[in-house]
């Protein structure tokens, strides 16, 4: 049986592409362009053959995607021997009207960019890469897969904000979530390690990326989550502030003279572990940390300080949780994360265990004690891998 599925990931300026095959989850190949629209566009393929890599220019995401099957021609593997069974794509805001993948068609498109205010920096591109692959592969059936689905299951009293009827009814200001094919991959291959099913488990998962989000699961199922309206809101981010009072605006406006766009644009882009120690990569702040700067200790504590805080208020949220999941670039490598944002918890049943928490693996494992009654578990995220399952899911 077929299921390799083309997943796009299309953003503002870049197209990212990955050739799954859905049952086995392994990449027969992957390629990201960038700097789309700009003279000197990169293209890295990687496949059978390693990394093949081009500087020119490619001016839309429609010369991307020809890019990349042009890559695949020359660079292999063959888009004809694979026979690709669907194109799955990575869409952020799927507001409150979609909870599973749905096939792409013209109505869906009108859908998504109806939901263009709630997503500004991200639906416009996903539009465009749909656009794109029906174009390129009009005999494939395509799938939308969206961030915000596995948030759906949100009770009420966690989405609602404390704001005017009004706001909700008429503008849809409320708590979506992101990540949420992360945290559905990750959830599922917490419960398969525990060796239970997942309507069994009770999780707290911790995607730590450049993104980062926290997520409450009961059973399987997304109960509460960090980021709200927009991927703004909760955990400290590589160049995002998280939670802050709401009035900051309005002060920031008032006694700075800065417009909503700018404070807007600074608390997405210039805040966050870049706004503490001036640079968002945790790797460069592990080292500068490691090395007695102040300024890149204090981002750490703050960001860890954080993630405590939320695995405290889901702990709250659950009742009982089964384990404590870390996932993404920080969540998986980093060692001192785990512990900074866990430690002082053992009267809540945490346990890590130092030795299993420090060694380097990129399998999925237990990192707490033997006998500490939460786990605490490292598993690679794989969103890809998720998209394309859910996208043979609907068309096989
Ligand atoms: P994205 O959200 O873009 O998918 P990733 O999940 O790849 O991001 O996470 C990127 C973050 O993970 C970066 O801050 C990076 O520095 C961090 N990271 C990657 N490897 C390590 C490592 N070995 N130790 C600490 N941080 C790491």
């Amino acid at each position: 049986m077929n299921d390799h599925v083309l997943v796009i990931n299309a953003g503002s300026s870049s197209l990212k592409y990955s050739l799954i095959d859905a049952s086995s989850g392994e990449a027969a190949a992957s390629g990201v362009v960038e700097r789309i629209g700009e003279q000197e566009s990169v293209h890295r393929h990687h496949g059978p053959e390693g990394e093949a890599r081009t500087t020119q220019p490619i001016a839309s995401h429609e010369d991307a995607l020809r890019a990349a099957i042009d890559a695949f021609g020359k660079h292999g593997p063959s888009l004809d021997d694979l026979e690709i069974a669907a194109v799955g794509h990575r869409v952020v805001h799927g507001g409150a009207r979609f909870s599973d993948p749905v096939l792409i068609d013209d109505d869906l498109i009108a859908a998504v960019t109806e939901l263009v205010p709630l997503a500004p920096l991200h639906n416009p591109a996903n539009v465009e890469g749909m656009q794109v692959a029906r174009r390129l592969f009009p005999e494939l059936p395509q799938v939308a897969v969206f961030d915000t689905a596995f948030h759906q299951t949100l009770p009420e009293e966690a989405y609602t904000y404390a704001v005017p009827r009004e706001w909700l009814d008429e503008y849809g200001v409320r708590r979506y979530g992101f990540h949420g094919t992360s945290h559905a991959f990750v959830s599922a291959e917490a419960a398969r390690l525990l060796g239970r099913g997942p309507a069994e488990v009770n999780l707290i998962v911790l995607h730590l990326g450049n993104g980062c989000s926290a997520t409450a699961v009961r059973g399987g199922q997304s109960v509460d989550t960090s980021m709200g309206l927009t991927p703004l809101e909760g955990l400290v981010m590589g160049t995002r502030s998280g939670d802050l009072d709401p009035a900051v605006h309005a002060y920031l406006a008032r006694e700075a003279g800065r417009s909503l766009d700018e404070i807007d644009h600074q608390l997405n882009f210039e805040s966050g572990l870049k706004g503490l120690a001036g640079q968002n990569d945790f790797r460069e702040l592990t080292r500068r940390q490691e090395a007695g700067d102040e300024r890149a200790q204090l981002a750490f504590d703050v960001y860890c300080y954080r993630i405590k805080k939320y695995v405290g208020a889901y702990y709250a949220v659950l009742g009982t949780v089964d384990a404590i999941v870390f996932t993404a670039g920080v969540g998986q490598h980093s060692p001192a994360v785990r512990t900074a944002s866990l430690t002082g918890l053992d009267a809540l049943g945490i346990r890590i265990d130092a030795e299993r928490n420090n060694a380097s693996s990129d399998q999925a494992r237990a990192v707490s004690a033997d006998g500490s009654p939460v786990a605490v578990l490292v598993i690679p995220t794989n969103e890809e891998w998720e998209i394309a399952r859910q996208a043979i899911a609907l068309t096989a």
